[in-house]
């Protein structure tokens, strides 16, 4: 990504929730301002993680939107995880209306923690290696409720704008994606065979004229990539912005400069992002 964009600061989502704001809600202190419902956003997603996103009544899980009861009603109960527990629409209603009696009571357990924080500082200690700037951390929970004050939909690419930090920010409308380079042409094996019994390669060379699929290459002084090759030698070259494409270019007049990596950068056009443009 740092090829394409001037990266200063790297923000990484590392998990649904933190668990120290579940353990000691910061509700009167100098994150007042934030309040306690972004805390809460935390507390929820952790109930909903411990609970195995399951209605804790019947069972209910996947498409439904899931909600979070508490066992003792605010305000005398409190926001805190034990008091609280996963319920579906239908069964919350039937517990507000009495209708249906909670038996149940929520596990306290935080075995989460040990696991994610030994992940979180992993790879928190692996960017750092590799990154000179300012390596941030954030969670699911704060991403969510940036989201909604936003009033914005959920997408991978909103949701990376809110974990920036920077949710003001003007989306330019177009997103980058890293995706695993084919270094062949992905056909699915020829069984039958030609005339003569020899059969017909079901895949294009791994190296044609010397190139792979994606490999950096010198054109005409630019630098550009191998987007696609062809038999003739006439190759197709461009960059992965989609800025400069070329097609019909003699293999000849290209020059190596680096090896096709795993993954290649594409771009796309995405009309839902161009909100405040
Ligand atoms: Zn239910
Ligand atoms: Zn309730």
């Amino acid at each position: 990504m740092l090829s394409i964009l001037p990266v200063t600061k790297i923000v990484i989502e590392t998990g649904p929730f933190d668990i120290q704001k579940i353990k000691n809600p910061d509700i009167e202190g100098k994150d007042y301002q934030n309040g306690p419902m972004k805390d809460f956003f935390h507390v929820r997603e952790y109930v909903l993680y411990r609970d195995g996103h399951k209605c804790q009544v019947c069972g209910a899980s996947g498409n439904i939107p899931l909600e979070v009861h508490h066992i003792i009603p605010r305000p005398k109960g409190s926001d805190a995880p034990d008091n609280l527990i996963t319920v579906c629409p239908n069964c919350h209603d039937g517990i507000h209306h009495g209708e249906i009696t909670l038996l149940k009571k929520p596990p306290k357990s935080y075995k989460y923690e040990t696991m994610m924080n030994i992940m979180r500082y992993r790879l928190l200690d692996g960017i750092k290696e590799i990154f000179d700037g300012e390596v941030g951390l954030t969670y699911g929970a704060d991403t969510k409720s940036k989201r909604i004050d936003a009033g914005l939909k959920k997408s991978h690419a909103i949701d990376a704008l809110m974990i920036s930090g920077n949710t003001q920010a003007l989306p330019c409308g177009v997103v980058y994606k890293r995706t695993k380079k084919r270094a062949h042409n992905r056909q699915i094996h020829r069984a039958k065979f030609s005339k003569g019994g020899i059969r017909r390669r079901a895949q294009t060379d791994f190296e044609m004229f010397g190139f792979r699929l994606g490999d950096r290459v010198l054109f005409e002084g630019k630098e550009v990539f191998v987007t696609a090759r062809r038999k003739s030698g006439y190759f197709k070259v461009g960059l992965p912005d989609g800025s400069f494409v070329k097609d019909g270019v003699n293999y000849k007049k290209l020059k190596l400069i680096e090896r096709a990596k795993g993954t290649l950068t594409v771009s796309e056009q995405r009309k839902d992002l161009m909100i405040a443009a």
